[in-house]
């Protein structure tokens, strides 16, 4: 659907900015050392302004920047870009998802057809960063597994093979022996192996492709934006140091784009939270499996993510949160690592008193009908939010194609994400988040050993 252009709210508008994450996470305390960080100071004028340094920002300041090398382009986030939730994902920059929430997913080949195209855009894109910028990121080609515990996942699977099959997608049956001989556990009954995907150290990546951004972006970290005034020539926008404006505006500031005048009361706040041991010894690595790397996303969505990284670790995804005013609390961290110390001691029971060196959450922002947010919201106002749950390769190419719209271009990309469903009006506040509370923990307690 095509996005109708609001009108630009006149106004001054007060935005409250996100809250500081209670943990640090993982990938960010073992990215390399602290980069200086230049938080932006007194009155500051650009063609375009970019707000939020995740996949969809980073990829967007990149893009305009490209297009427009006389153009100067100005990047803000909040926080320290690699530290937020983009930073703080698995690192699966994933090709195809397995997306059981939507009930067409078998039978829809246009729209993974579509899906397919836009993420291998947006994996091209991170890709020429890496290659071509040299953006070291632990950048590893190697595909995943999606792993069964139980028969409702090997049946998940299935269903799943059915719509690879469907798209002429290669894959292969992994059986138990292999996977006890990948893993280390004797945990997974069956996983289907599909290539594409490509594994990252995200929060490296993120770190430093900042770096490597062109030389017209100015990067302005820890600069929350405080309040707006749309207008013309220029809008122009408050930070704790100054003033920002800017002719045109990119906003990638995920379900905090709702407190920016558009698409309000459609943003279903999440968090989603991780663990991560240290650095296994010579002993623990050789009971973890033969594999020295390797993605796991489990058959049933509710399951335990798995990887093994570069450096040596396990790090396990699961749980999922309402998360009211889009931020978490310490205690919130603390009982999903409890879920993760349960989930590490299915699989590895031996080295279970390792425990964790670091755990965090992120946020994700759905919208109820699994639409997201892309295009010009009003004159010179551009979008693009929502992740859905996987945000890598999609946010990549999300935040190129927006770029590429607000220079006035046209792209097959651009032309699929016009015809994509808006987000669409969530239930009263109250309503949701009992509705989500109560899914969660239904949906938690039948994924069962998946977990
Ligand atoms: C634990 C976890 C694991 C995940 N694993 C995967 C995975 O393996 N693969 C995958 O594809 N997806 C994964 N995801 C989802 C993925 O991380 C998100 O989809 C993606 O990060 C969304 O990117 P984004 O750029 O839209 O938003 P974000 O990364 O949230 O970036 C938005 C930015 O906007 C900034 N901002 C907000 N408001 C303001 C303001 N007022 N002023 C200035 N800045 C502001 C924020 O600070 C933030 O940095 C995972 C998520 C989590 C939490």
């Amino acid at each position: 659907m095509v996005l109708a252009k609001q009108s630009l709210p006149t106004d001054r508008i007060a935005i409250e900015p996100p809250a500081t994450e209670p943990t640090a996470s993982g990938w960010y305390l073992t990215a390399g050392p602290e980069l200086s960080v230049l938080p932006q100071n007194g009155d500051t004028s650009c063609e375009c302004l970019v707000i939020g340094g995740g996949w969809m920002g980073l990829h967007a300041a990149r893009r305009f920047a490209e297009l427009n090398p006389g153009a100067s382009v100005v990047l803000v986030d909040a926080e320290r870009i690699g530290n937020n939730s983009s930073g703080r994902c698995m690192g699966f920059v994933i090709d195809l998802a397995h997306n059981p929430r939507k009930r067409d997913f078998v039978e829809d080949i246009k729209g993974n057809k579509e899906e397919l195209f836009v993420n291998l855009d947006g994996i091209a894109y991170i890709k020429s960063a890496v290659e071509e910028n040299r953006v070291e990121c632990d950048w590893d080609p190697q595909g995943k597994y999606h792993s069964a515990a139980t028969k409702h996942g090997v049946e998940d699977l299935r269903r799943f093979s059915t719509a690879l099959d469907k798209l002429g997608q290669d894959y292969r049956w992994v059986e138990a022996p292999e996977m006890q001989a990948i893993t280390g556990s004797r945990h997974y009954i069956k996983a289907l192996y599909h290539p594409g995907t490509i594994l990252v150290q995200p929060a490296k990546y993120l770190k430093n492709a900042v770096r490597r951004l062109p030389s017209n972006v100015a990067v302005h970290e820890n600069t929350p934006i405080l309040a707006v005034k749309f207008g013309s020539p220029k809008h122009v926008f408050e930070t704790p140091g100054g003033t920002i404006r800017a002719s045109k505006v990119i906003i990638c500031a995920s379900g905090h784009l709702t407190k920016f005048g558009f698409f309000e009361n459609r943003a279903i706040p999440l968090y989603t939270f991780a663990s991560m041991t240290r650095v296994l010894t010579e002993s623990e690595l050789a009971q973890v499996g033969n594999k020295s790397e390797y993605g796991l996303i489990p058959a049933d969505s509710f399951g335990t993510t798995i990887r093994r990284t570069t450096d040596n670790r396990i790090f396990l995804r699961n749980v999922y949160s309402y998360a009211t005013d889009f931020k978490t609390t310490i205690s919130e961290v603390k009982r999903a690592r409890e879920q993760q110390q349960v989930a590490f001691d299915r699989r590895w029971p031996q080295l279970s008193s390792i425990g964790f060196e670091a755990s965090w959450g992120g946020l994700l922002t759905l919208a109820q009908n699994g639409g997201m947010v892309f295009g010009e919201l009003a004159d010179r106002v551009y979008g693009a939010a929502f992740c859905n749950g996987t945000g890598v390769a999609r946010g990549a190419a999300f935040g190129k194609a927006v770029a590429e719209l607000a220079v006035g271009r046209s792209s097959p990309v651009i032309d699929i994400l016009k015809t994509r469903a808006n987000p669409s009006r969530t239930y009263p506040k109250f309503v949701t988040s009992m509705g989500v509370r109560f899914t969660t923990a239904l949906r938690f307690k039948q994924a069962g050993a998946e977990v």
